[in-house]
């Protein structure tokens, strides 16, 4: 098990990935968000819903760590460190520990024993947590939603937070007695929750390199070796670690964004900060200026993709496209 110490000092320099699958209505999206309220670095939760329904299965994402530049990138995480699966019907239908790390912990809501759960998702690199959530959930919430009681055992495993941390951040989201309920809940899944460490799992690598060759290589595109599984491509040929400093989002378009300049200095932006407001990839660069006042400087290409968002909201068309020169950097797949 991991120490907090040691989950701390990893995530100084790495981001830990959780993905939480569920079934829509089940609440896979809050448990997420609770997560990044709780933890006391930055966090990024993002989701996947296969279909806009009651009980088609979901996804949740969310990465966290103590440097906010490595949890800037919104994919969805398919090399997880930890995952819940708050639903045990969902063991048989998806693939929940694809892409996890070995030396993971598995967090279910199942009452099965280790061996069975091993067996049925294929893995013994893996530790795994059971909680009898659903058990809990009906003792004390009256309902089958599990989303808060998985993190209680979730914590046991993996101490992103503290359990005084959690319950803030439940009180802080839910109301009155709710609330009171589920961090009643929290504290039982804490209490309760069962710890099968595999002698087959190696301690969690969190430096480990989690890119996979990329199969369109062949396309011989300058310089791009590899793509990292959460959609990244890398300029260079060696492997390198994921960081907003290395990840050159930028050469993903086929376009150059180019901004006028201020008006004072002769071209059009009046500082209206919609084009920084928009931007997905933080590629707006605003400067406190002398007069204490933030200023539009100028739109940093490295991580520029090219979504052309700033162009669409640019009230006085201070920002146009001009095509790259030389080859595409961001080639269609074949
Ligand atoms: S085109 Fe504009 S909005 Fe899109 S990533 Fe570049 S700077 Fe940001
Ligand atoms: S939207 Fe246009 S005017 Fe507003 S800050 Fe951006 S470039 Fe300047």
């Amino acid at each position: 098990m991991i120490t907090e110490a040691k989950l701390k000092s990893n995530l100084e320099n790495n981001v830990i990935n959780l993905r939480y699958h569920a079934r829509g209505g089940q609440g896979g999206v809050t448990a997420s968000n609770l997560c990044v309220d709780a933890f006391y670095g930055d966090g990024d939760c993002n989701r996947k819903f296969v279909a806009a329904h009651m009980g088609s299965p979901t996804e949740s994402y969310v990465r966290l760590s103590l440097n906010d530049d490595l949890v800037r990138n919104n994919e969805q995480v398919y090399a997880p460190h930890a995952v819940a699966v708050l639903d045990p019907s969902l063991l048989g239908e998806i693939d929940v520990t694809a892409g996890m790390a070995p030396g993971g912990w598995l967090i279910v809501n199942s009452t099965l024993d280790q061996v069975s759960l091993q067996t049925t998702v294929g893995r013994k690199d893996i530790n795994i947590v059971t909680i009898d959530a659903l058990n809990i959930a009906m003792e004390v919430l009256g309902k089958n939603i599990t989303n808060t009681i998985i993190l209680g055992a979730l914590l046991r495993v993996v101490p992103i937070f503290t359990l005084d941390a959690l319950a803030d951040a439940i009180m802080k989201r839910f109301k009155g007695e709710i609330a009171g309920k589920n961090v009643a809940a929290i504290k039982r899944a804490y209490e309760e929750s069962c710890i099968y460490e595999s002698s087959e799992a190696p301690v969690i690598d969190f430096n480990a390199d989690s890119k996979v060759p990329w199969q369109q290589v062949a396309l011989g595109l300058p310089g791009y070796k590899e793509l990292d599984k959460a959609g990244v491509w890398y300029r260079d040929e060696d492997v390198i670690k994921i960081g907003s400093g290395q990840v050159n989002t930028g050469s993903w378009g086929e376009w150059d964004i180019v901004w006028s300049g201020q008006k004072a200095d002769g071209g059009l932006c009046t500082d209206c900060a919609q084009c920084w407001h928009i931007c997905p990839d933080f590629a707006i660069i605003r400067e406190k200026g002398d007069d204490g006042l933030w200023h539009m400087t100028g739109i940093d290409n490295f991580h520029c993709k090219a979504c052309q968002n700033c162009i669409d909201v640019c009230p006085v068309n201070a920002i146009s496209k001009k095509l790259k020169q030389g080859p595409a950097a961001c080639a269609a797949p074949e």
